[in-house]
């Protein structure tokens, strides 16, 4: 059965059509769903009953299910959501200075490795569907009292997502409209690990979204270490297509810097970091580690973080360290994993 939320499936037009249904029931599903963020058929009150039941039998609604929804004193909230096939991902939904951001995964699982990551220590299992990931937009949002809504999309969760842009793509363009989410392109933030191929394809997407790149190296030898697939990629490829992006769509990209206690926070990497960005027109944005239950690495102190951004500073690199969020309920960068157990 097609799923209401899937925007690929762009048979709801074709099937009002057939049953000689007005243009504006379209408009009054589309207000029902996600300005009035019905939970079910029986909730789109606008439409009449008949149409209503003859909808629900070609078109489901929710396919995913929320296994667990945990709530953090700083304000986030993250959703545990099984999957139709009993698969499991998370999502968050995350408070700001007068805004509401969500993360969203975009696999079962990641195929990235990188070392220190909870999202990949079980593999990938699968892509999610473009109507998957629209369904995390659609569940977080019921969380916020209407009229609050979210602001800002970030594509951060499990999954690389430049690994599944057929389905991520039509997702997010799908989230811009104005009847559906209204999010803007400047507002929509895609994070990778640094996929060449695939970051040329969105340089050529008819819309920009901003693309973060997961640094965490500035060395080949030491980025082998952190992100294995960086062995077969290389710095340089990465650095190079990410300056055509900037050049192709005039935003400017962000690096992220997982700090690692010992590994990649000492002066000669901050120094390694300055050399390879100074004169980009980049952000750094710096994220000591969150632990991951497991794994062997640790958050470096206040200290070194302090030493580590003093010397970003004075090379000239425009640095900001993110603020953790959400890390009391496993809610925070690279704590989503795949794990039904981790609830
Ligand atoms: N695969 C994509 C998006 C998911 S990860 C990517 O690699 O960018 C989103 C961000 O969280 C990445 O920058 C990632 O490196 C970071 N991250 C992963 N594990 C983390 C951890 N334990 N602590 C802090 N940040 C982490």
């Amino acid at each position: 059965m097609n799923s209401i939320f899937d925007p690929t499936a762009e048979a709801l037009a074709g099937w009002l059509q057939q049953r000689g249904q007005p243009a504006y029931r379209l408009e009054q599903i589309r207000q029902g769903l996600y300005t009035r963020r019905a939970g079910s058929w029986d909730e789109v009150t606008s439409l009449p009953k008949g149409l209503r039941a003859e909808l629900a039998e070609s078109f489901g609604f929710w396919t995913t299910r929320i296994a667990a929804h945990r709530r953090a004193a700083d304000g986030t909230q993250k959703l545990l959501l099984e999957l139709a096939d009993q698969q499991h991902i998370e999502c968050v939904l995350l408070p700001g200075r007068a805004r509401w951001s969500i993360c969203l995964s975009t696999q079962v699982g990641c195929a990235m490795g990188c070392v220190f990551c909870a999202s990949g220590l079980r593999g990938v299992a699968r892509n999610l569907t473009a109507g998957e990931i629209v369904e995390q937009m659609a569940r977080l949002q019921r969380l916020l009292p209407a009229p609050d809504r979210f602001s800002h999309i970030v594509v951060m969760g499990m999954g690389e997502p430049l690994a599944n842009l057929d389905q991520l793509l039509p997702a997010l363009d799908f989230a811009r409209r104005n009847d559906t989410f209204g999010i803007g392109t400047r507002r929509i933030t895609i994070s990778t690990v640094g996929i060449p191929a695939a970051m040329r394809r969105l340089a050529r997407h008819t819309h920009h979204y901003h693309l973060a790149v997961s640094l965490h190296a500035a060395s080949d030898a030491l980025r082998n270490q952190l992100v294995p697939v960086n062995a077969r990629i290389g710095l340089e490829e990465i650095l190079a297509v990410a300056d055509e992006y900037f050049e192709l769509s005039g935003r400017r990209l962000t690096y992220e810097y997982v700090l690692l206690a010992g590994l990649n926070d000492q002066p000669p990497h901050a120094r390694e970091l300055v050399r390879l960005l100074r004169g980009r027109p980049a952000l750094l944005n710096v994220i000591p580690f969150n632990p991951v239950p497991g794994l062997p690495y640790q958050t470096p102190d206040s200290a070194a973080i302090r030493q580590f951004r003093d010397l970003l500073e004075q090379g000239g690199v425009n640095v900001q360290f993110r603020q953790r969020k959400g890390d009391t309920i496993d809610a925070a960068c690279g704590q989503l994993r795949r794990a039904d157990n981790s609830v």
